[in-house]
This record gives C-alpha cells, sequence and structure tokens, in this order.
C-alpha cells in the first residue's frame, strides 16, 4: 500500500534528520529512533560518549544544527601581478571588452596590509588605465589619508577591469568572468583587511546577500582575511551625509590595523 504524503513526508524528514546524525558523526542509535520513553529518546540525539561525534575540520555547525562548510582559506601563491596581468592580455572574454578603452589593473603597494575593492572603471579610469582617478577616486584617496596612509601605500582595484557602458553595475556573469583576476591578486599579497565599497563589491567578494546598508559597520571574512564593507565613494558623492558611517568603518579597519601592526 502506498504511503500517504504526510507518512512520505515523515519517512523523508526522518531520513534527512539520520543523515545529519551521520555526518556528525552518530554511528548507531541505542533503543531505536522512535523509542516511546523520553529517557531513551534523549539518547537516541546523544551518541555515546566513546563515540563521540567527529566533526570534519572542513565543517561547522550552525546555531539550528546544519551543516555549512568553514570558509576555504587563502592557499599562498607565487604568482606576480605581470603574470597575472598578461593572463588577463587584451580580454574579450566578456561584452564589457566592447566599449572600453583600457583594461584597468589593480594598483598599488604588492605589499599592502590594506586594499580597497571597487566595481568597476568609470569613464576617466577608462582613459587613464587607472582604478578611482575621478572624482570617487580623488575622495577614496582622502579617505586613506584620513585613516593616516598614504594612496601608494594600500592596494585598489575593482570587479571587473573594463568600465560597463553608462556606468551601469557589471552584471553577474560579467562580474564572474573578471573576479577570479582580483582574487589570484588578493591571493598574492594576502592583505590584512580588505575594505569593499559599494554593494557590488559587497555581493561578488563575499557572495553576500546583505546590502550595504546592513553589511557595514563589522568585519566579514573572505577565505580568512577581514572584509569590512562600507559606502562606494560615488554614493558618498551624491549623499555626503553618509561619510559620517564611512568614517566609523575605517576606524575600526585602522584600529584593526594598529592593534597589529608592527611597531
Ligand atoms: N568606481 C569604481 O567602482 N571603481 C573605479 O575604479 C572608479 C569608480
Amino acid at each position: 500500500m502506498k504511503p500517504s504524503p504526510e507518512v512520505e513526508h515523515l519517512i523523508t524528514e526522518t531520513k534527512k534528520q539520520l543523515e545529519h546524525l551521520r555526518v556528525l558523526g552518530v554511528e548507531a542509535i541505542p533503543g531505536g529512533f522512535f523509542s516511546a520513553s523520553p529517557s531513551t529518546a534523549q539518547k537516541t540525539i546523544e551518541p555515546a560518549a566513546t563515540d563521540k561525534p567527529t566533526i570534519s575540520p572542513l565543517r561547522d555547525t550552525s546555531l539550528f544544527g546544519e551543516i555549512a562548510p568553514a570558509a576555504a582559506k587563502l592557499s599562498p601563491s607565487t604568482e606576480t601581478f605581470e603574470q597575472i596581468h598578461a593572463d588577463v592580455g587584451d580580454c574579450t572574454r566578456c561584452p564589457l571588452h566592447r566599449e572600453r578603452t583600457h583594461v584597468v589593473h589593480t594598483e598599488g603597494n604588492r605589499k599592502a596590509r590594506l586594499m580597497f575593492v571597487g566595481e568597476a572603471p568609470g569613464a576617466d579610469e577608462d582613459v587613464q588605465a587607472r582604478p578611482f582617478v575621478g572624482r570617487a577616486g580623488q575622495l577614496l584617496t582622502k579617505i586613506i589619508e584620513a585613516i593616516g596612509l598614504k594612496r601608494e601605500e594600500v592596494l585598489i582595484g575593482n570587479v571587473n577591469r573594463c568600465r560597463p557602458p553608462g556606468n551601469r553595475a557589471p552584471m553577474p556573469d560579467e562580474a564572474a568572468t573578471c573576479k577570479p583576476f582580483l582574487e589570484r591578486e588578493i591571493a598574492v599579497v594576502q592583505p590584512e583587511v580588505i575594505v569593499v565599497l559599494g554593494n557590488t563589491a559587497l555581493k561578488n567578494l563575499l557572495d553576500s546577500r546583505e546590502g550595504i546598508t546592513r553589511a557595514r559597520g563589522r568585519f566579514h571574512e573572505y577565505k580568512g582575511i577581514k572584509v569590512m564593507p562600507t559606502f562606494h565613494p560615488a554614493y558618498l558623492l551624491r549623499d555626503p551625509s553618509k561619510k559620517r558611517e564611512t568614517w566609523e568603518d575605517l576606524k575600526q579597519v585602522r584600529d584593526y590595523l594598529d592593534q597589529t601592526g608592527k611597531p
């Protein structure tokens, strides 16, 4: 006889629970999973002392017991920026190449402790082949100086290296095509902190579904590197009232670098 939909649902959910316990290292369930007595029922979810769950180092249990893969850490890279940029070459991997003048690579100190990641080049960057050199870039330079650093001391890059037409945000597939080059640069430099500027950088570097307004103000993590999301300087030009929150975010970055920095 075919079980009713409710029973089928119960069976599916039970199988999921059992698989969950198996992943946690529970190999046997004494007294049977459906045992009626409360004391036995409790035992069913507590593995015997000799049978402690073995949790793979690659996995973390979250608050409600789901298994979430731990973030992969960055492996050391022996590449150089020159090799990565040569690999980008005269890129035609995505449609953005059609209207660009120049590919705009990450620039700055290749031993930087701090990196800034934006969205994509604008008109000025496209002409000069350098990131953040227009009005938003000038504001970024001031932000960097406000935390006691010089522009040349940090690393500055973008998720996309070609200017999107009309300064629109890069499409997800355009960002996905270009991001690996940025990730290879990050692996070379391994900065201690990355500041992601605005929603596009946040979404693409952290695969985050949170918007910048919610995500900013606290450290996140990218492969073992601290990430501080904050407002994009172009947005600050449109809404200067957001400079105060940006300053709060950058002070946290400065304080973290001060605490961990060598004298
Ligand atoms: N906006 C960005 O996101 N990047 C730049 O390089 C310039 C403006």
